[in-house]
């Protein structure tokens, strides 16, 4: 454990966050100056106190080392802004650092600096811990500025390795070009979750549930998707559709014939005059057959997914996939000829036991397949999954995807004429890096660009689908359905109100 002591109740979130950076494996705990506490850092861990002044223009950190020597330093910062944090444009144009850094972001470098001298270590992504570091430069961008004067605001304020900050500028720069033309304040898309899987996958943290176990309910939970697909049309039918995305859980564990109702229905009462994309997530290879296929075809879906995760039998047992590699390529193979030209591959970094040498390999077989889509994905420990108690139970300290890995699949992706065109962060992810989605030119996710930059209102259907409104002047709101699948059933009605409130006021 260790211990941080704050003089006020003040930006937590974000000084928890970047101590996690630097001690991913700690659980590090914030009390308040004024607050009775016994706690104090384990031995062997620093332990802090930070003291926000910025009513004074200073913000001080006291660090006590791991061998008792303690340190003070002192940053000078902006008085209180009440505008937003992230970005202050000013200083792209006029460079002048210490008297525009923003309260938090003083903040931020204060303890970036004290911890990094304290480890040894440098973060890739500086002190930017949330899970969109390219709206930064993607809101730069549409403010006018510069690709150089981002690059040097991001190094400068959030020290962003060089690598970083190039990839997110070219990503902002990919995003922005593939938004135009996307009429945000009249358009939406629309989320349609389908909680059931094969088997549930060690890291799990998502709402899913074993198909075999809901057989009986499946009908009933895709006429309850057709009762909010109804409300939809009302509700939007003078706005503009531009994406549908069905995601999960696994969208292919529903029948043919569920299939063909529920994809029927979006046909029957959506005006799709203007869609841009409909994905459906087919996701675990042994869900795959060629009816599936046929049906998804027939309804004019543009882009589904083949995942693998990995292309190691050992690796997919041990995370509880029930299918093989074989299966994986089968299934692609199955895709490509019902005619689908748009398909997404999804693999994850940091899988228990693996290697570089065993993502090298993973990454020659899915170049062998030329998937269109690429999503990288740094695996992620999420408390609610069966792999964060298996961490538990076996003692492991860490399991770590490495810059290496990284490196091999950047590089198999480029191999295949992929660019990187969108990216998030989680918290908790193996090795503090990100998820990271390639694509061919003209084949990019809209939808996941969408969903990554807030910029419109999202419908979400299903158990456990959170929709997102997003209004005027950029204000966002959220209301979730149930992840409960029987409740969700239950209370289909008042899932319904709560959009037809949430999206009533503009
Ligand atoms: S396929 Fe995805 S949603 Fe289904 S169990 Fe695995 S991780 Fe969870």
């Amino acid at each position: 454990m260790l211990v941080v002591t704050l003089n006020k109740d003040k930006y937590k979130y974000d000084i928890h966050s970047l101590f996690k950076a630097f001690y991913p494996e700690q659980d590090v705990k914030m009390i308040l100056k004024d607050e009775e506490s016994s706690l104090c850092s384990d031995e062997g861990m620093p332990s802090a106190a930070i003291d926000m002044e910025e009513t004074e223009g200073y913000i001080e950190m006291q660090l006590t080392s791991s061998d008792g020597t303690v340190k003070t330093e002192r940053a000078v910062c902006a008085e209180e802004s009440t505008g937003k944090e992230t970005v202050n444009p000013d200083y792209a144009t006029n460079g002048s650092m210490a008297s525009l850094l923003t309260p938090k972001n003083a903040l931020k470098q204060l303890i970036y600096g004290m911890l990094s001298q304290e480890t040894g270590t440098q973060l890739p992504w500086g002190t930017l811990t949330g899970i969109r570091p390219v709206k930064i430069p993607m809101m730069m961008l549409e403010q006018g500025h510069q690709p150089a004067d981002i690059h040097d605001y991001m190094q400068k304020v959030f020290f962003t390795s060089q690598e970083k900050t190039d990839l997110s500028i070219d990503i902002a720069q990919r995003e922005h070009r593939l938004l135009q033309g996307i009429d945000y304040r009249n358009g939406y898309s629309i989320y349609i979750g389908i909680p059931f899987c094969p088997t549930t996958c060690l890291y799990c943290s998502f709402t899913s549930y074993p198909i075999g176990a809901w057989t009986k309910e499946v009908d009933d939970y895709v006429s309850c998707l057709e009762k909010e697909i109804d409300y939809v049309a009302e509700a939007f039918k003078d706005r503009q559709l531009d994406t549908i995305y069905v995601g999960g859980g696994t969208p292919t564990t529903l029948s043919p014939q569920q299939l063909d109702r529920l994809l029927g229905k979006i046909e029957s009462a959506l005006n799709l005059e203007h869609l841009r994309e409909l994905t459906v997530e087919s996701g675990r290879p042994d869900s795959i057959t060629p009816d599936k296929l046929r049906v998804m075809k027939q309804h004019h879906v543009s882009r589904i997914s083949v995942n693998p995760q990995t292309m190691h039998d050992k690796t997919l047992k041990f995370i509880g996939r029930r299918h093989t590699v074989q299966q994986t390529i089968d299934a692609f193979h199955m895709a490509r000829e019902a005619g689908f030209d748009n398909i997404n591959m999804d693999i994850i970094l940091g899988l228990p036991g693996e290697t570089e040498e065993d993502v090298r390999s993973t990454m020659a077989e899915i170049e062998k397949l030329r998937p269109d889509d690429l999503t990288v994905h740094s695996l992620a420990i999420k408390r609610a999954s069966r792999l964060q108690e298996w961490i538990r139970e076996n003692g492991i300290d860490t399991i770590n995807n490495t810059d290496a890995m990284m490196h091999i699949a950047h590089e198999g992706a480029e191999r295949m004429g992929l660019k990187p065109y969108y990216l998030y962060r989680q918290k908790n992810m193996s090795g503090n890096f990100e998820n990271t989605g390639y694509a061919q030119e003209g084949k990019a996710g809209v939808y996941n660009v969408l969903i990554m930059e807030e910029k419109e209102s999202i419908v979400a259907l299903g158990a456990g689908s959170v929709s997102k409104a997003v209004f005027d002047g950029g204000r966002i709101e959220r209301c979730d359905n149930v992840k409960d699948v029987k409740l969700y059933m239950e209370k289909i009605d008042e899932m319904i109100d709560r959009k037809r409130r949430l999206f009533t006021v503009r």
